[in-house]
């Protein structure tokens, strides 16, 4: 296991040496922020934004005028 430092909430944590290759990515086990190996050596971990659908488009509004 290595230490790494979550670059979202700023905790070490220890994850398996074979998870950190490049642009693997895993979950931060304090915060769950989703991180992803930048650079290698040195041991860089950047945060990925999540990416959410949006293709729908924004939220219906579906309250009722009366
Ligand atoms: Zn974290």
């Amino acid at each position: 296991m290595i230490k790494v430092e979550c670059p979202e909430c700023g905790e070490q944590f220890e994850t398996e040496a074979a998870a950190l290759f490049l642009f693997n990515r895993f979950y931060c086990s304090h915060c769950d922020a989703l991180l992803e190996v930048i650079e290698e050596d040195p041991l860089v971990l950047d945060v990925v934004d999540e990416e959410y659908d949006d293709s729908e488009g924004e939220e219906d509004d579906d309250w009722e005028a009366e």
